[in-house]
């Protein structure tokens, strides 16, 4: 039996707390976001390694530490326990020496929304939720299809107009209604809060709810579990939303508060794109959260999110971890998916390809150093990107 360990909400900015069995979005009290925290006391006495040899090669091995309460609601498409590649060639390259692609791109959908979208889901379908809505860049929206299918549940999906088509032939296959926007992800979502303001739906918006990190966060227990519970120096994050940033940050505390891991901790880097890199400035400039950036351009549609609600969670892990945030040029994405595509045999999505040409910039300027063991989180596979390709 794997019993949830969830115990309350605690909003990241006041600090309120509040009940799991509500259904809340933000703090209602300040407008941030709130995040699940458990009973790491109890469950320390319980849930160890040991009880992961046996378990399914998904993200619902770590159910103790993950809020859905029954396990008729743990929906499953075979999301999570991705493998954590090391890739030599590319290493050899950039004279590196312990190099390791986490390869998110097998997920169901094709990226590591499914971690996120699988939980947030599951968690509304058991706390009664009727229905749902989404803004997405193209992925999130795939993934909220599927696992709204999964759960039986409708879903309405908000793209900018100009998402590539086979994002919107995956959406539309997938069942879920769609609405294109003349705009960015972010007015997308001010028409999906409107609809939930009128009651019509949920919102499933990045950080807007509470567990979609919670479905990311696993990401940090399959990196610790992977690498036998020795965590990595450098993680390379390429940051949108950030909530896989935010959620690999809690995961590394929690799992430290169960005894797993000492209290070493990754650098933290944040990558984005030049065109769109609001969370950069905020870090250069030394400020805790984040101005919208204006005009935001870049074919890394996931990471085209010009303001990020969890920008002052995401500042916070960047600046605690001793890490930075850095950003990369559309052309430098796209000489890095070919590099890693010959180098390695894997077909990523730009949003990934960032990490990759974040390296030599990392290296020149002393951010990482050639022993150090390096993690790229490769978020999506390149197929629904072809038309870059071309
Ligand atoms: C959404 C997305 C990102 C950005 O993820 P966040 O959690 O929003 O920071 C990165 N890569 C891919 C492929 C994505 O779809
Ligand atoms: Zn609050």
């Amino acid at each position: 039996m794997m019993q949830s360990y969830l115990r309350l909400l605690e909003c990241g900015g006041c600090g309120k707390t509040y009940d799991f069995h509500r259904i809340l979005n933000l703090c209602p009290a300040c407008g941030k976001p709130l995040l699940p925290r458990y009973d790491l006391e109890a469950a320390k006495q319980a849930f160890t390694p040991d009880h992961l040899k046996d378990r399914p090669k998904t993200l619902w091995r770590y159910a103790e530490m993950l809020p859905v309460q029954h396990q008729a609601f743990r929906f499953t498409l075979g999301e999570g326990f991705t493998p954590l590649l090391k890739v030599e060639r590319l290493a050899q390259h950039y004279g590196l020496r312990n190099l390791y692609a986490k390869d998110e791109g097998i997920n169901p959908t094709g990226s590591f929304k499914a971690r996120g979208l699988v939980m947030a889901i599951a968690r509304a379908a058991e706390l009664g939720v009727k229905a749902l809505a989404i803004p997405s860049a193209g992925n999130a929206g795939s993934a909220a299809a599927a696992y709204a299918a999964r759960a039986g549940l409708p879903v309405f999906v908000y793209l900018p107009e100009d998402v590539p088509p086979a994002f919107l032939a995956e959406i539309k296959a997938l069942g879920a209604q769609i609405t294109l926007v003349d705009g960015l992800i972010t007015d997308c979502g001010r028409l999906v809060r409107q609809g939930a303001e009128e009651g019509r739906w949920f919102d499933l918006s990045t950080l807007k709810e509470p567990y979609r990190v919670e479905g990311k966060k696993t990401m940090g227990y399959e990196i610790a579990e992977q690498l036998n519970w020795r965590l990595p120096d450098v993680i390379i994050y390429p940051t949108g939303g950030g909530t896989g940033i935010v959620g690999i940050w809690k995961a590394f505390d929690e799992m430290e508060a169960l005894g797993w891991i000492g209290g070493k901790r990754p650098r933290m880097i944040s990558v984005q794109s030049a065109g769109c890199a609001p969370i950069v400035r905020a870090y250069e400039q030394g400020v805790e959260s984040a101005e919208m950036w204006q005009n935001a351009e870049t074919i890394a549609d996931g990471l085209r999110v010009p303001a990020a609600v969890g920008d002052f969670l995401i500042l916070r892990a960047v600046r605690q971890s001793g890490g930075i945030a850095l950003s990369v040029t559309d052309s430098e994405i796209r000489a890095a998916q070919i590099e890693i595509g010959r180098g390695e045999g894997m077909f990523v999505a730009p949003e990934a390809a960032a990490t990759v040409a974040a390296l030599p910039r990392l290296l020149e300027q002393g951010y990482i150093h050639p022993d150090e063991r390096i993690v790229l989180l490769i978020t999506g596979n390149g197929l629904k990107y072809t038309h870059l390709t071309g």
